[in-house]
């Protein structure tokens, strides 16, 4: 049966669950609060950079759009680790070199997304910025700049991001959970603009990282021959966003932190002191749905901090599984909420609980030798021994386990190569031991 079904949000899991849901035969309507950012200035230029991976693809591949990201997206084979004496290290994603990361614009993601919903003649609202939901009478309430609209739905979907609205609303709602953290850490976007011949001014294959401990920049490339830099610093602290807020004391700071990149970044005090400096929060609430009339999907049921690359990722393999389940129960809505919340509620959190530790991971643990060490004696046992073995970057970012699956099956496998690693050590210290008595004898 046809239900008439009125998603909130027009950002990468609202566009992609109107596509999906048109072509199982819903009557779709997308209600976006922002302009169409295919015709605003306002989105020219400056975006933030998606490192989109198997489970983003996946999604994406369903509607018919991962070939036009791969040819459009810069593949990222690996870590590129920028030490402060200037000295940079490769550690690759993946044994297998067909893994790699995909940098692409989220504007551009999401604008191809809106092409998607615009050739099937799906009806887009923009300038809808939901308000309010009389739930007795299942009428969504818009304001755009002239009137308050209302808009009867049988379902609504809630798609509208970190601050959903949607979800605002649920929480007024009896027995509605819902927690959030804010890292001390905020970010801000800088720029390695493309040489003047329009040529990448660092190796463009690779997701650079300067770890500094307590902190970080991360630089991904463009399909322009730039980067986008993503600064990672606390608020407070000698070397945070509070304090360093002059000409002077940027200049002085990234050369003392980034000397290799400074160099690069022409425009650094400009963009450091006019770009915002916005929060990182993560969020976990439940449940996800409201009788059989309304589901949260993407960031809105969510959100995670950005340090695994896989905010957007699971957004849309949230379509994916939504879609699945509705299949599975015959087009009932009921059924399909219940089920998506029970079944990718535990997955979200191990997500958001990971994500929360690869911050550790990137800023602090990629410098040390024996991380890196552990990192490569995973990736050959991986090869010898890929039933047995494989790390959990590999698992969250290069296939569709279930986030809860990989997180224990890697702690099972940290036992196993603690244990292989420590045989090999003591085989080879046995080795030079019996040279040594050897060579004596
Ligand atoms: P959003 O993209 O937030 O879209 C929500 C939409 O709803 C927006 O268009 C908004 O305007 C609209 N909306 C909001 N309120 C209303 C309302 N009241 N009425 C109507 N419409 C409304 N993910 C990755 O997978 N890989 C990465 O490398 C990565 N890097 C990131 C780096 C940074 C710095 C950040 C902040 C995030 C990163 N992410 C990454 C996460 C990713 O951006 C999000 O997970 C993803 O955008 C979520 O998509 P969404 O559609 O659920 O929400």
């Amino acid at each position: 049966m046809t239900s008439r079904i009125v998603i909130v949000g027009g950002g990468l899991t609202g566009a992609l669950a109107a596509v999906r849901l048109h072509e199982a035969g819903q009557d779709v309507s997308v209600h976006e609060r922002r302009e169409d950012l295919r015709r605003s200035t306002e989105h020219q230029g400056r975006s933030i950079n998606l490192a989109l991976s198997t489970r983003g693809l996946d999604a994406l591949d369903r509607v018919g759009l991962s070939q036009a990201l791969r040819e459009q997206g810069i593949p990222m084979r690996g870590r590129m680790l920028h030490s402060r004496d200037r000295s940079v290290t490769f550690q690759p994603y993946s044994a297998d070199p067909a893994n790699v990361l995909l940098s692409v614009s989220r504007d551009g993601l999401n604008a191809l997304l809106l092409d998607a919903v615009d050739q099937r003649q799906i009806p887009t609202h923009f300038d809808h910025r939901l308000v309010d939901i009389e739930l007795r009478s299942s009428n969504a309430v818009f304001e755009t700049n002239e009137a308050r609209l209302r808009e009867r739905f049988d379902v609504m979907i809630g798609a509208d991001g970190a601050y959903s609205a949607v979800r605002n609303r649920l929480q007024r709602t009896d027995r509605f959970s819902y927690e959030q953290n804010y890292l001390e850490h905020g970010y801000k976007e800088l720029t390695i603009p493309a040489r003047s011949d329009g040529s990448y001014a660092m190796e463009p294959h690779a997701l650079h990282i300067w770890p500094r401990g307590g902190h970080m920049m991360i630089a991904l490339p463009n399909a322009d021959g730039s980067f986008t830099c993503t600064l990672f610093w606390p608020y407070g602290g000698p070397v945070g966003f509070e304090r360093v807020d002059t000409e002077g004391e940027v200049a002085e700071t990234f050369h003392e932190q980034f000397p290799d990149a400074v160099d690069l970044m022409p425009q650094l005090a400009d963009e450091y002191l006019r770009n915002s400096t916005s929060s990182l929060v993560t969020i976990r609430c439940g449940p996800w749905f409201y009788e059989d009339r309304i589901v949260l999907l993407g960031d809105a049921a969510h959100a995670v901090v950005p340090f695994y690359g896989q905010g957007a990722n699971a957004a849309l393999e949230d379509v994916t599984i939504f879609m699945e389940l509705l299949a599975t129960n015959d087009g009932a809505w009921g059924p399909t909420m219940a089920s998506f919340y029970a079944h990718r509620k535990p997955d979200t959190d191990a997500l958001a609980d990971l994500a929360l530790d690869n911050f550790v991971e990137m800023r602090d643990r990629v410098a040390s030798p024996l991380f890196r060490l552990r990192a490569r004696a995973e990736q050959r046992m991986h090869r010898w021994a890929p039933r047995w073995i494989t790390p959990l970057y590999e698992m969250v970012t290069f296939s569709r386990t279930p986030y809860v699956d990989a997180v224990a099956r890697a702690k099972h496998q940290t036992t196993l190569v603690d244990r292989l690693m420590l045989a090999l050590v003591a085989v080879v210290l046995l080795v030079i031991v019996a040279t040594i008595i050897l060579v004596i004898a």
